[in-house]
């Protein structure tokens, strides 16, 4: 998979980017991720690719030409099929489930505004989707754009150890992954639960399911409404779902 990044801080971008699991999978070409200052493509004598709102108001705001023209050089004038998004706190709020959809994309172009944000004609011209990591509003599009790149990117094969790395994480399906524990066995008085050291694998997978629906109808009980709503639950995790809530079982 190819992943373009369109910013004006490309080195803020490339830092992230060549650390750890990421920096590894770019170095073995398991994911193709590249940054492109847009100030490249300013076309003026000052580099400068902002200027004030129309219509009065405070900040900048990001001109049209300089990102489409970025665009379109990165996009080889069209001869690439890409998926355009737009890091926005505007967008439709970024889940797991449609971080799986766009890795089955192979080619993705991130848009990362900063200031008041872009020109709305670029925005009407070239963008496909328009994404948002959260309701809150951060400087710029640089840290959403990695957000975006690095949970697309660990879910592209090989990039992490085995698929069940993800798949029995929080949020791949319908609950929050179960407690985990490294050693030692006891730190500052608390014990790792005896049923992770029993050796019983059969044990030790009924209470991680216990605990991911416990903690997810503790912390996230919307994630266990929508499961129930669209019949998503097994009969197990339904099971124990009714004992935790008729005070049968506390877990
Ligand atoms: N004036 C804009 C508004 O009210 O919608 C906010 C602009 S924000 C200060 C600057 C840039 O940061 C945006 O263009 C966007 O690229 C990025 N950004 C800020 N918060 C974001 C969020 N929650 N999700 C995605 N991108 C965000």
């Amino acid at each position: 998979m190819r992943i373009d990044i369109l910013t004006l801080f490309p080195e803020m971008c490339e830092a992230f980017l060549s650390e750890s699991i990421i920096g590894r999978a770019r170095a073995n070409g398991l994911v193709d991720i590249r940054c492109t200052n847009i100030r490249d493509f300013a076309g003026n004598k000052h580099n400068r690719v902002d200027d004030y709102p129309y219509g009065g108001g405070t900040g900048m705001v990001m001109q049209p030409g300089p990102i489409y023209d970025c665009y379109d050089a990165v996009t080889e004038h069209g001869a690439r099929d890409c998926h355009l998004i737009y890091l926005t706190p505007q967008g439709m709020p970024l889940t797991q489930q449609r971080v799986r959809e766009l890795a089955e994309m192979d080619d993705l172009v991130l848009l990362c505004g900063h200031y008041e944000g872009v020109d709305e004609r670029v925005i009407e011209e070239i963008v496909d989707e328009q994404i948002s990591i959260g309701d809150y509003v951060l400087t710029g599009g640089e840290l959403p754009a990695l957000v975006l790149a690095d949970s697309i990117s660990r879910m592209l094969p090989g990039v992490l150890a085995n698929e069940e790395a993800y798949t029995e994480e929080s949020l791949y399906g319908h609950l929050l992954e179960y407690p985990q524990y490294t050693r030692p066995p006891e730190w500052k008085g608390r014990e790792v639960p005896e049923v992770l050291l029993s050796g019983d694998h059969g044990k030790v997978d009924r209470w991680r399911l216990e605990q991911s629906v416990a903690r997810t109808l503790e912390q996230r009980p919307d994630l266990l409404e929508a499961a129930e709503a669209s019949g998503e639950l097994t009969k197990e995790e339904a099971d124990i779902l009714q004992a935790l809530r008729s005070g049968e079982a506390h877990i």
